[in-house]
């Protein structure tokens, strides 16, 4: 009787010995499986080692979350990456269209922000740590490059027409620049109206139409000739070859120079930091692919007309 009452109990300390072991490799698998989902390498360098406490999968992500999102904070001002041959420095310039792009209202530096981050990545094909690095920003900026205007061909005379000076932010901008693809102009007109409809960007009207003294979204520069556009760049020739390209989107007359605020064509960081945090531009941002316009992600005004 005592002999089988020892084998009983060695049978059932053997018992829960394998269970306890199938259970811990279960964990360990799910935990595996888990952070290979959540994507690589930049995500396990990111994870503090906790030892067993990180078979809890759940306390993994949040944590990861919230340390991607520390991550973020400091990336979107410090990630050193290269716009053409133009050095960089920060992502925060981008951060309206990137939350457009990943469907986000959220802090760049909020767990929110870097779960919305990680279902675009992974949607995207990219490791989906939640964090925005390096090849996650040349992904978006190639995402937003592609939507834009593909024909580039000069537009011929009977395509363009020649826009009312009070659509412009030069009261005294010459008739012979101020001509605009026909399309491209009715979509414009269509988008201020439902800007200036939009009571939250207070613009300043007039029967529907943006009043003489309202600078935003008037425009700056559309339709540009290759001749005119050589004349520009003889006379500055510093200004580079974003604003004033050999093949520049200007001379489809589909391109628009829109008032987003600050100085309105100037590259700088500090202005265009200044431009990105205008409702108006915001609004844009949200709004003008409605109306058939897409952005360029380096000049906060220029907007193409891609329809
Ligand atoms: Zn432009």
């Amino acid at each position: 009787m005592k002999h089988l009452k020892e084998r009983t109990a060695i049978f059932l300390l053997a018992l829960s010995a394998s269970l306890l072991l199938v259970s811990f490799v279960a964990r360990i698998s799910l935990s595996q499986s888990n952070s290979k989902a959540e994507g690589g390498a930049k995500v396990k360098r990111l994870l503090k080692p906790t030892g067993l406490s990180r078979d809890n999968s759940e306390a993994n992500g949040t944590n990861s979350r919230g340390e991607a999102a520390t991550l973020n904070g400091q990336l979107s001002s410090e990630l050193n990456w290269m716009f053409g041959s133009k050095q960089q420095r920060g992502w925060y310039l981008y951060t309206p269209l990137i939350k457009r792009l990943i469907n986000t209202s959220q802090d760049p530096a909020s767990a929110k922000f870097a779960t919305a981050l990680s279902g675009w990545q992974a949607k995207s094909g990219l490791k989906s740590s939640g964090v925005l690095d390096e090849e996650t920003l040349y992904t978006m900026i190639k995402t937003w490059q592609d939507a834009r205007l593909k024909d580039r061909s000069v537009a011929v005379s009977d395509q363009l027409l020649t826009a009312p000076i009070s659509d412009f932010y030069d009261s005294t901008r010459a008739e012979d620049l101020r001509q605009v693809e026909r399309r491209t102009y009715a979509a414009y007109k269509q988008m201020v109206a439902a800007a200036v409809a939009d009571q939250s960007l207070g613009l300043a009207h007039a029967r529907g139409e943006l009043a003489a003294g309202e600078k935003y979204l008037k425009i700056i520069s559309a339709f540009r000739s290759p001749e005119y556009q050589e004349r520009l760049r003889r006379e500055a020739p510093t200004a580079g070859s974003a604003g004033l390209a050999v093949n520049s989107p200007h001379f489809t007359g589909r391109a628009l120079d829109l008032y987003v605020g600050g100085e309105p064509v100037d590259t700088r960081d500090s202005n265009r930091a200044l431009q990105v945090a205008t409702p108006v531009y915001q609004w844009l941002v949200r709004n003008a692919e409605r109306f058939g316009f897409r952005p360029y992600c380096y000049e906060p005004w220029h907007w193409e007309y891609v329809r």
